[in-house]
């Protein structure tokens, strides 16, 4: 067995690995470098070209895989850096793209708004497996940030290889059950894929229900304000949306969507039946106009959901700061941050002239009134000792985060350098 790693072994993003045996490829995520290029939730990837995309190292480089034969692409979930980079390499390979429901329609659509078609078939995957060539792939759903997040699991001659996509062990989130150890421990794994994004942080992430807790108890607090409450998390973050729209009812405020992506990501959680809140959702510009008139006219009556929690300036929120809107924030309005700043330099400055224009504006701020959709040490460890898998290989991250995920490795019996393979976008290590 042979393993590639692509991308996502030097930074946060672009994320893709592959995995060959018995001369078939079967790639593992194709995703998109977010900080690279000022890309918002609502920026139109369209008007950049696939060869500028490559050459600022927003999208992975696939010249490994060139003359080899790919059989399959699979996604583990919908973020960007998993997904984001398939509408413009996959068509370089004649193969399916496989996935769970969720992430393979936000694709759908993405693939939709791409300049020329793409032809690759998408093969939607349920409880049940499917043989590739010399690969027996299946999901194991797992908690994340956004639905339908998956471990990938391939069986070959060779071995298992798990493959964890983002995960946490999130014992109590709503619109997913928590991981199933008992399907895991059946496996014979001979190598873990494993995401490392927040293995230095010591301890448990706290489960989604804190964040809930936390929204809601500040919006409890504040129920009385006759000012404007406008809040803001992350587009795909749907069982967070979900329950700021739950909360905006009990305090009696009418909740409202707006923004393009946000209103993607959730009216497709509407559709597919993933939650059973509809809600106003105001997603083209000369629409948002009309609304937010009117919700100027009558700011106690509204809870504003919006996009534009990295500060990005094209996002609703800094439109809102910006003036862009018949809509002007004032002294005592509110505004939530259910979120975190993602740590690059472009979002910690986009960031920092949003909070300094709603200082100035007066506006009452709250921030981090969110729990990470990552697992910590203690969760990598659980999953490692579950697994016990021969190999491990530690992706998704920056160099320091890859080795952090060594270290625990190490601690839990594994040689580094033998067991543990710390690989560069690139390189290629055969087991
Ligand atoms: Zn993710």
């Amino acid at each position: 067995m042979k393993v590639y790693s692509l991308g996502g072994y030097e930074e946060v993003g672009k994320n893709m690995t592959a995995i060959e045996v018995d001369g078939s490829v079967l790639i593992l995520d194709m995703g998109i470098r977010l900080d690279r290029i000022m890309i918002g939730e609502d920026t139109n990837l369209q008007n950049i070209t696939t060869k500028e995309l490559s050459r600022i190292g927003a999208i992975p480089d696939i010249t490994p895989l060139r003359r080899k034969k790919v059989v399959g692409i699979v996604v583990s979930h919908g973020h960007l850096d998993h997904i984001g980079a398939i509408p413009r390499l996959a068509k370089r390979f004649k193969c399916p793209i496989i996935g769970r429901p969720y992430p393979l329609k936000l694709l759908a659509s993405m693939l939709k708004e791409e300049p020329t078609a793409v032809p690759n078939p998408l093969f939607e995957l349920f409880e049940t497996s499917i043989t590739i060539g010399p690969f027996e792939i299946s999901m194991v759903p797992v908690t994340h940030s956004i639905p339908q997040s998956s471990f990938v699991i391939v069986q070959t001659k060779e071995g298992d290889v798990v493959f964890t996509g983002d995960y946490k062990l999130d014992e109590h989130q709503e619109l997913q059950k928590p991981l199933s150890f008992s399907k895991l421990k059946r496996l014979d794994v001979k190598l873990l894929i494993t995401d490392t994004t927040n293995v230095a942080i010591e301890g448990m992430t706290p489960s989604e229900r804190v964040a809930k807790t936390m929204v809601g108890d500040y919006l409890r607090m504040i129920e009385d304000s006759p000012h404007a409450i406008v809040s803001t998390t992350f587009s795909s973050q749907i069982e967070r949306i979900h329950t700021i729209i739950e909360e905006a009812e009990r305090i009696n405020r009418k909740p409202v969507l707006i923004g393009k992506s946000m209103c993607k990501y959730y009216g497709l959680a509407v559709d597919m039946g993933i939650v059973d809140k509809p809600v106003q959702m105001i997603r083209k510009r000369d629409a948002m106009s009309g609304a937010l008139k009117d919700i100027h006219q009558h700011k106690k009556d509204f809870l504003v959901i919006t996009t534009g929690s990295q500060g990005e300036r094209d996002a609703v929120l800094s439109r809102l700061t910006d003036g862009k809107f018949p809509f002007s924030f004032e002294r005592g309005d509110n505004v939530l941050f259910s979120s975190s700043i993602i740590p690059n330099p472009m979002n910690r400055a986009a960031r920092y002239r949003l909070d300094t224009k709603l200082k100035m504006q007066q506006v009452n701020v709250a921030k981090d009134l969110h729990v990470s959709g990552h697992a910590s040490r203690e969760e990598h460890r659980k999953v490692i000792r579950t697994l016990s898998p021969a190999y491990v290989l530690p992706c998704h991250g920056c160099p320091d985060m890859l080795i952090s995920m060594a270290e625990l490795c190490s601690e839990e019996g594994y040689e580094i350098g033998r067991q543990v393979i710390i690989n560069r976008n690139g390189q290629s290590a055969t087991i």
